[in-house]
Parts: C-alpha cells; sequence; structure tokens
C-alpha cells in the first residue's frame, strides 16, 4: 500500500509550495487507496514555533488535504533516533569521532594548501575503539569510499553521485542530539512512508540519506523530487510577487477547490486538461505527469480556474465557504435572512465570480437590508420621471403570481404601456432592488428577492 507524507519544518506559515507538494502527496496517496501522513519537523528548536504548527495545520485544513493518522512532531521521536544511530554504531555502521573543530580546520587548510579534496575524513573511522580517549564525540556514519550512489528519481531520472564527494556525515552531536537527516531517514522508515514526493532542494539530501537506508538494510522509499515554483517572471518565487503564504490565498477569496485543482496544474500535467474534479485529480495523478522545469504562478490561470468552480460548486458547501471567508477576513457573520438570500440566489450568483468578494459584490442586493442607500450611479438612475414610472409599476406587481415567465411578460408589457422598452426601465429597477448600477439580471433580483420585499424596495424608491 502506498504512504505518503507531508514533512514541514514549522517555521513559518504554509506557503504556495509547501501546500504543492502536500498536494501531489494526499492526491498521489488518495488516488491509490494509500495513506497520506503529516509529520511536523521540528527538531530545530530555534526556529520551531506552535504558531508555525498551527499555521500550516489551519492552512492545510483550509485546502481540504486532510491526513491519516495522527500529527507525528519529530522532535517527540529523538530518542528513537538515538537508539538507531546506537544500531549503527554496534554494526560497525558508524563509527565515534572525537576530531575537534581546530583538527578539523586544520586537517582542510592543509588540504587546501596540498590542492587536495577538503572532504573531511576522520582519523577515527578505523581507530581502535581501545585507543578512544574520554572525550566529546560526534558519531559518523560509516559512507562507501568508491563507487557513486544513484538516486532513481521519479521526476529528476537517474542522478548519481560519487561517494567519494560525500564525506562521513554526523548522525550525532557531541550533546547527544540526532541530526535532522537522520531523524527524516528513521521517521520515514517508521512511519512506512513508500514515496517521498517532496522539493528538489531535497535532491542531495537524498543522496545522504539513502546512505542510512543502505547502512540499516531498510528498503528506499521511492523518491520523487519536484521542481520548485517561480514568479510570473520565471524568477525563484519572492515576497516581490506577492501571496507566498497559502492564508493570503484565502483572504483573497480563492475557493478551495479552484486553488487544489490549479495547485495541480501547476507542475504536472494531464493531457489539455484544465479544469478538474478532486475525484479527477486523484484518478489522474501520476509523477511521470510532473514536469522537470520550474512552474510558474500564473494568476489569470488561477482566476479562471477558480471561476470556473465556483460556477461549478455545490450551493450549500460554497455558502460554508463565503462564511469562512467572512470569518478569516474579519467581516461581520450572516444573519440568518442573509444566508437564505444567498441560499436562493446562488445559482445567479456563482455565474461569473471569479473569487468570493466578487460573488459578494454581486450578492449586495440580496445582503442590503431595505431601506437601501443608493450609491451615486443608482441615485442618477431614480430622477423624477423614472420614480413616476416605479409608482406605477408595485400595483401591478400586487397582483402577479412569481414566476419568471409571468414577470417577464408583465414588464414588456408594461414597458409597451409607458411608450419605452424594458431596457429603459432596467436602470431604475436595478437602483430600486439593489441601491447600484451593476447588478445580476433584474428577474433574478425579483425572484430571489421574493415578492413582498421586491415590491417594498420599488415603493421605497419611487417615494
Ligand atoms: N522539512 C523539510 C522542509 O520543510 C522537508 C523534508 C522532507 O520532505 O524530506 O523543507
Amino acid at each position: 500500500p502506498v504512504v505518503t507524507r507531508f514533512a514541514p519544518s514549522p517555521t513559518g506559515y504554509l506557503h504556495i509550495g509547501g501546500a504543492r507538494t502536500a498536494l501531489f502527496n494526499w492526491l498521489y496517496a488518495r488516488g491509490r487507496g494509500g495513506r497520506f501522513l503529516l509529520r511536523i519537523e521540528d527538531t530545530d528548536r530555534a526556529r520551531s514555533t506552535p504558531e508555525a504548527t498551527a499555521a500550516i495545520l489551519k492552512g492545510l485544513a483550509w485546502l481540504g488535504l486532510d491526513h491519516d493518522g495522527e500529527v507525528v512532531s519529530q522532535f517527540e521521536g529523538a530518542a528513537r533516533h538515538a537508539e538507531v544511530v546506537n544500531e549503527l554504531l554496534a554494526k560497525g555502521q558508524a563509527y565515534k569521532c572525537f576530531s575537534t573543530q581546530e583538527e578539523i580546520e586544520a586537517f582542510r587548510e592543509a588540504a587546501r594548501a596540498e590542492g587536495r579534496s577538503t572532504l573531511f575524513r576522520s582519523p577515527w573511522r578505523d581507530a581502535d575503539p581501545a585507543t578512544h580517549p574520554d572525550a566529546p564525540y560526534v558519531i559518523r556514519l560509516r559512507t562507501a569510499e568508491d563507487g557513486e550512489t544513484v538516486i532513481n528519481d521519479e521526476v529528476q531520472g537517474r542522478v548519481a553521485i560519487r561517494n567519494d564527494q560525500l564525506d562521513d556525515m554526523i548522525l550525532l552531536r557531541s550533546d547527544g542530539t540526532p541530526v535532522y537527516m537522520l531523524a527524516v531517514v528513521v521517521d520515514d522508515h517508521d512511519m512506512g512512508v513508500t514515496h517521498v514526493i517532496r522539493g528538489d532542494d531535497h535532491l542531495n539530501n537524498a543522496a545522504r540519506q539513502m546512505g542510512i537506508y543502505t547502512a540499516m538494510g531498510w528498503p528506499l522509499p521511492v523518491y520523487a523530487h519536484i521542481p520548485l515554483i517561480h514568479g510570473p517572471d520565471g524568477k525563484k518565487l519572492s515576497k516581490r510577487h506577492g501571496a507566498l503564504g497559502v492564508d493570503e490565498y484565502q483572504k483573497i477569496g480563492y475557493p478551495a477547490a479552484g486553488m487544489r485543482n490549479y495547485l495541480a496544474r501547476l507542475g504536472w500535467s494531464h493531457g489539455d486538461d484544465e479544469f478538474f474534479t478532486d475525484e479527477q485529480a486523484m484518478e489522474w495523478f501520476d509523477l511521470g505527469g510532473i514536469g522537470k522545469a520550474p512552474a510558474r504562478l500564473d494568476f489569470k490561470k488561477l482566476d479562471h480556474v477558480c471561476g470556473q468552480h465556483i460556477a461549478a460548486a455545490d450551493d450549500a458547501a460554497l455558502l460554508h465557504e463565503i462564511e469562512a471567508f467572512l470569518d478569516v477576513t474579519d467581516q461581520p457573520a450572516l444573519d440568518a435572512t442573509q444566508r437564505d438570500g444567498l441560499t436562493r440566489g446562488m445559482y445567479c450568483l456563482k455565474e461569473r465570480a471569479k473569487t468570493i468578494p466578487e460573488l459578494l459584490e454581486k450578492a449586495e442586493f440580496v445582503l442590503a437590508k431595505a431601506p437601501l442607500q443608493p450609491d451615486e450611479k443608482a441615485q442618477k438612475a431614480l430622477d423624477d420621471v423614472s420614480r413616476g414610472i416605479l409608482a406605477t409599476l408595485t400595483p401591478q406587481l400586487q397582483s402577479a403570481s412569481w414566476s419568471r415567465d409571468e414577470l417577464e411578460g408583465l414588464m414588456a408589457a408594461f414597458a409597451e404601456a409607458q411608450g419605452t422598452k424594458f431596457g429603459k426601465l432596467a436602470a431604475p429597477l436595478r437602483a430600486a432592488l439593489a441601491g447600484r448600477a451593476v447588478t445580476p439580471s433584474v428577474f433574478d433580483m425579483m425572484l430571489v428577492l421574493g415578492k413582498e420585499e421586491t415590491i417594498l424596495r420599488i415603493e421605497q424608491a419611487a417615494t
């Protein structure tokens, strides 16, 4: 069975690249009936904060990337990590190194002077334990001296690193704490991780990590190192490109389903498919579809995909998402009337809205309470003549049954009787019903508001 994991370091918000890594792992596992695990790599005590962990969990929750099992804290596994080092020591795959920092520096200087490789070779590698001093030591991995380490990466292809370019890495520091690189391997092994899908900034680490797997006799995971995300200009993503944290995308009002779709396409493709559901993404996602070149962030595409997801969204789910959006952007919550109105109007509101604020903008007529405060343009549409016409309309609306067909017929007849076209009546009606000039169609507004509210608003605008 497939087991993937997302292993963020809790040193800041969940950034867009991390979110995509999580998504790829999630899709890969979910599409194969596997498990998707979450491990917080909090061994760097100085840089790890509980706030960052909370922000990462929140970002994943918003994106809907649910994980299996408990959240694993890497730091809490320190005893187990040290245990593995001792096992390696007992097997002769690791050794105690008593070289001091000064000695290592002196070694490097001499090597530089003689034009030799400055890769540190510990004199303790083959020392007789009887000669060990009673002094602080680190524990190093005994790395092969010749040959090469080959990573058969699902994305990068065959990557070979000469072993004489790898030093005997430290596994356990002199204070007895395990190093990060070891912790990753032990945790991945213990968690049963079968596929490691992560940023290609970890590709070099893979060679070192493989050395630990081999020394322990553990089976290797499948590796897939994915290229980073670049900004629209093709340069490394940075603050200057804006919106680095996933929370910023949530606050812009992109729907989570649209984000998942867009992020899935960022560096992975399935033919020409741009718009797809989670189910399709799970079914289609594979490591072979991941590109080798860095993907570029493209906000136009993001807008487009998100618009399609809003239009296709389930109304109840969308309402839920709108409420979450209002909450994270510190806006007042919806009351029951507004919720009902939104629900009734969702069918027309979700057309052509790329973000939740765009949808809310169109929903203004249903969220506002009578008497409306018409804006400047709406005010202009409500001149004396128009108000007179609106005043004669309400009695006719009173007797109408409230269906689209009937309202359309009624309005056409009314316009004709007034010697005008319905188009001319639309502006004052928009102003009366929404207090604005740009709104959904007049008939949609009438149907969503209902008879009573429609007549009330027209009467209030007419007087
Ligand atoms: N903690 C690492 C990071 O946040 C990921 C390590 C890994 O996936 O192996 O970049």
